[in-house]
């Protein structure tokens, strides 16, 4: 068991009146970590310290930015075995995706150095005679980031890392889920040096999260809002950020189509099939939810997807290497199973899997689903993914815009110029042509429209979202008056 301490100005920091909060392991319910369950007068003693941290930290330049981020890149990637075994007890991820978390999120952390110097501003001309007119991008001041379980490394380090480079200041509002991986980020954040202040760190009981994060919301320093999660918990920050008028970037939830033509090649669709809907379990934002396949290719895709899920390794990630470890709680357990039997209900065929007893959840693949079965419209967020037959392109078109979400999506087609097309109408932030709709890089404009969200992070996206566009004017010659 691991007890944790936020991170506050610099300092360890308890919770007013030392109150704690438990995360237990999914699987066997031992207590994973303990830690701070802080108040909303503890949120705010946060943000008071990220506010006078940015009067000085604003005024860094992009060298000293980029070498701190560059350590802490470092300091994390020297983490990852704390980080897989963080993983494994408090969410019951693989070690291959905790691995794969630490190896992304210390690439954002190296591409976030290396936009220091890319926070650039214009020269525009002015029609005020000796008016030198520029638009300049600077730190916008404190900026709040709260980052869920299911993907803890990447998530965690994308709500601090560009916003950090861009001059501003951060208090991070770890997950209730997983409050001690969240905290060796922050550890990794601490050890490469960043000023008292500059990063500061906070953790709350599952119960106090909205009126924590009204007190960081509501405080006049903070500037920015970033938050992934669901997109109900997203619409209920929506509505504390326009309270107070503060800009808010949303990555919420997903139902990512996958599109198979019926000129696919069926091999390379199978494997971003099985790829994009087991990693993690199924839990990921970007995961494989619907995969809408053209009738005249079902039969053949059906068989050879059912075999490679079917041969997915499943296991408690402690005991050894697993594809499907744990999901991350029983609630998932019994929406999957809820869904499942729904789907049987109304006339959907079980390829492989089923429902669970424990969080040990199989792959399981349902066909011929349609609109009508939960699955084919809510978000599994598990191992439980649908396939719907369609009848020709565009009909594929029309399911995978069937839907409230609009994060990832992928089109499979030998014709590239034909799959080109039907990328160019599928209503999401993300396509992929012939690859998985699970992909993420650093420097790519991540975000989705519709109910998956607002704003992007990554790359020249996050550099506009994490800054002020500002209009400042140099009058070099004596400036006309008309009185
Ligand atoms: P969640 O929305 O339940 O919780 C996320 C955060 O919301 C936690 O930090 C929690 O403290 C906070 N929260 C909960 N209630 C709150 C309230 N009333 N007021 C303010 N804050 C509150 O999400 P989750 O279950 O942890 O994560 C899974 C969801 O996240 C899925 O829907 C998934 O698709 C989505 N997700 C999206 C992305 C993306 O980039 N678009 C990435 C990963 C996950």
């Amino acid at each position: 068991m691991k007890t944790l301490t936020m991170l506050i100005d610099g300092q360890s920091a308890e919770a007013t009146g030392k109150a704690t909060f438990e995360r237990r392991n999914p699987l066997d319910g031992s207590v994973a970590t303990r830690a701070p369950a802080a108040t909303p007068e503890d949120m705010t003693k946060a943000v008071d310290a990220a506010a006078r941290a940015f009067t000085s930290w604003r005024e860094t330049g992009p060298g000293e930015r980029r070498a701190l981020l560059l350590k802490a890149a470092q300091a994390l990637e020297a983490k990852a075995p704390a980080f897989i075994e963080a993983m494994a007890a408090e969410t019951g991820a693989s070690a291959m995706w905790a691995g794969f978390n630490v190896h992304l999120a210390a690439g954002m952390l190296q591409e976030a150095a290396a936009l220091t110097t890319q926070i650039s501003g214009e020269v525009i001309p002015s029609d005020v005679p000796g008016s030198l007119a520029m638009a300049v991008r600077q730190g916008a001041g404190v900026v709040l980031g709260i980052a869920p379980w299911n993907a803890p490394v990447i998530l965690g380090v994308r709500s601090v890392a560009v916003p950090l480079a861009c001059g501003n200041t951060v208090v991070f509002k770890g997950s209730e889920l997983c409050p001690a991986t969240h905290g060796l980020i922050v550890e990794a954040l601490n050890e490469a040096g960043f000023p008292a202040g500059v990063v500061n760190f906070v953790t709350n009981a599952p119960a106090d999260a909205g009126a924590v994060v009204e007190a960081a919301v509501s405080h006049p320093a903070v500037r920015r809002v970033n938050f992934t999660g669901s997109t109900r918990v997203g619409k209920i920050i929506a509505q504390t950020c326009a309270k107070y008028l503060k800009p808010v970037v949303l990555e919420l939830g997903g139902k990512a189509p996958l599109v198979i033509l019926d000129d696919a090649d069926l091999d390379a669709a199978v494997s971003a099939a099985a790829f994009g809907a087991f990693a993690n379990s199924g839990q990921i934002c970007m995961s494989t939810e619907r995969i809408i396949v053209d009738e005249k290719i079902a039969d053949e895709f059906i068989a050879r997807f059912g075999a490679k899920a079917r041969s997915l390794p499943l296991q408690d990630p402690r005991k050894g290497p697993a594809v499907l470890g744990s999901v991350v709680d029983m609630a998932t357990v019994e929406r999957c199973n809820a869904m499942i039997d729904d789907a049987l209900a109304k006339g959907a065929v079980l390829v492989c899997g089923g429902k669970a007893e424990n969080t040990l959840m199989p792959a399981t693949i349902l066909d011929r689903v349609t609109p009508d079965m939960r699955i084919y419209g809510e978000e599994s967020f598990g191992p439980v993914k649908a396939v719907v037959r369609v009848d020709g392109v565009e009909a594929a078109i029309d399911s995978a815009n069937d839907t409230e979400y609009g994060l990832s999506s992928a089109v499979f087609g030998r014709d590239v110029a034909r799959a080109m097309q039907v990328a160019k109408r599928i209503e999401s932030g993300i396509c992929h042509v012939n690859g998985p709709t699970v992909h993420d890089e650093a420097q790519m404009p991540f975000g989705g429209v519709k109910a998956s969200g607002i704003g992007r992070f990554g790359g020249n996206a996050g550099i506009h979202e994490f800054t002020e566009l500002r209009w400042i004017t140099v009058q070099t010659t004596p400036r006309h008056y008309p009185f």
